[in-house]
């Protein structure tokens, strides 16, 4: 039993709408569904059911969006990671309907948003730059494969010049702007949609850590003070869960951190960003960065460092920024932070049952904004008894890495310095 930890102390803490204080779960409670974590995985999914009239209980160790969904880029970022191995899942006739599901997300997101009035600084614009030809050869076949699906926003593949202009580096030889992707304050959408799911019938718990799940015809999640019975049981704790041995050892976790500067003044913003747009690179040791809604450049990336002490993460980013934007020297670091991702062996999102009536979904490498909403309206149809997008995961079997998690630091530190390499080449 570890003690309820507040937020980690990251811009989106400070900027957050409000601080939840959902109280903790206390003796036996009864419900169609509980779900364990409220991060977008699990909220999307309360959402989803109390929509559609199931009585949900969440139960959250620490607070809602505690996890990766309050803590990360906040890029909303189209596309599944391991879409080949999704492909050949979904079989001759099923193009159609990965293209479909890689935009799902999105979907979700915005519509949320306006029905729910959710305040999280929501925008669409977005950049995925290129360092090497290989990488300019991978943004031209996305955009092929834009042009062949009609893709309704604008999409623009750019070159060097084009790309200096655009977000005021000569870092990259191209990019390619798409106008569907986007970003947003991650943890102000986690709380707009917990208040929604609460709005339409949902219970939340916070300060619960779930120690131990019953499994039966009536499976039982367990806290130190409280038990909910229910039909079924939804593990989303991702990369911060620890409850059940069958999920351990099947993805890695990875950090990644990020700073935000002081609020840039306007010449500033007009050098670096002048169109507002979220910027992300393809190596797997990524660099990903954009600006908050009062100007700030959050700046993040992934790296062999498994505390969370501002100044070391500083250390390690601002270097890694100023290579991208020389023009900021002078600019204050405010805030940083980090978080853990979890990153699948083969990168293939993990949805699957651990008993027929307790399912999970995790591991959307990096991804997560957009697939956890897509994955929250795949749990909500498989409890709903339609499998058909569930079973496409769930037929993709995880790598499972022995001592994945027992050895997890060695062992991530020895996957970035691989990918360094393979980034590099
Ligand atoms: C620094 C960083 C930057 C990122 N940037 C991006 C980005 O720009 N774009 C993108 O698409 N993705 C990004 N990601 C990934 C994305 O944030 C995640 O994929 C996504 O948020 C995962 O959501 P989740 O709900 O599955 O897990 P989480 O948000 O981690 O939530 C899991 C929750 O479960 C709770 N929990 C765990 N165990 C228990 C238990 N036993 N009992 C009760 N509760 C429990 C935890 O407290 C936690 O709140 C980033 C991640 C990080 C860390």
């Amino acid at each position: 039993m570890t003690s309820p930890q507040p937020h980690t102390s990251s811009y989106y803490a400070a900027t957050a709408n409000e601080v939840t204080d959902f109280a903790p779960l206390r003796g036996a409670q009864s419900a169609d569904v509980c779900v364990i974590g409220a991060g977008f995985t699990g909220i999307s999914t309360a959402l989803h059911l109390s929509e559609r009239g199931y009585n949900v209980h969440v139960v959250e160790a620490n607070k809602v969006g505690w996890g990766a969904s309050g803590r990360n880029g906040g890029q909303m970022i189209g596309g599944i990671a391991g879409e080949t191995r999704i492909a050949k899942s979904l079989g001759a006739t099923g193009a159609d309907r990965l293209w479909e599901m890689r935009w799902a997300g999105h979907d979700i997101i915005r519509q949320r948003v306006e029905q729910y009035g959710i305040r999280c600084d929501f925008k669409y614009g977005y950049v995925d730059v290129a360092i090497n030809g290989r990488h300019l050869r991978a943004l031209r076949e996305e955009f092929e494969l834009l042009e062949r699906h009609e893709f309704p926003r604008e999409f623009l593949l750019l070159d060097k010049n084009e790309t200096q202009q655009m977000i005021g580096t000569d870092a990259y030889i191209g990019a390619l702007l798409n106008m569907g992707n986007g970003h947003l304050h991650p943890l102000n959408l986690c709380i707009g949609e917990a208040n929604a799911a609460v709005d339409s019938g949902a219970t939340i718990y916070e300060g619960s850590q779930v120690v131990r799940i019953e499994h039966g015809d009536r499976p039982a999640v367990v806290t130190e003070h409280g038990r909910i019975s229910a039909d079924f049981v939804i593990i989303a704790g991702n990369a911060y869960h620890a409850v059940e041995r069958k999920l351990r050892g099947i993805m890695f976790p990875v950090n990644s951190f990020i700073i935000a500067t002081e609020p840039l003044a306007p010449e500033q913003v007009a050098s670096v960003n002048p169109q507002d747009l979220a910027i992300c690179d393809p190596n797997f040791v990524i660099e990903y960065f954009r600006l908050s809604a009062d100007k700030r450049l959050l700046f993040g990336g992934r790296c062999n460092y498994f505390g969370s002490d501002p100044r070391v993460i500083e250390q390690n980013l601002r270097p890694r920024m100023l290579k991208i934007y020389p023009q900021l020297a002078d600019v204050g670091i405010d805030y940083a932070w980090g978080g853990t991702i979890g990153v699948p062996l083969h990168r293939v999102p993990q949805m699957g049952k651990i008993s027929p009536n307790v399912f999970y979904s995790q591991g959307y490498s990096g991804h997560g904004v957009n697939v956890t909403h897509l994955a929250g309206q795949i749990l909500a149809d498989a409890v709903g008894g339609t499998m058909e997008r569930f079973d496409v995961f769930a037929n993709i079997k995880p790598i499972r890495f022995p001592g994945a998690h027992r050895f997890s630091k060695p062992l991530v530190a020895l996957g970035v310095l691989y990918y360094q390499i393979r980034d590099k080449l």
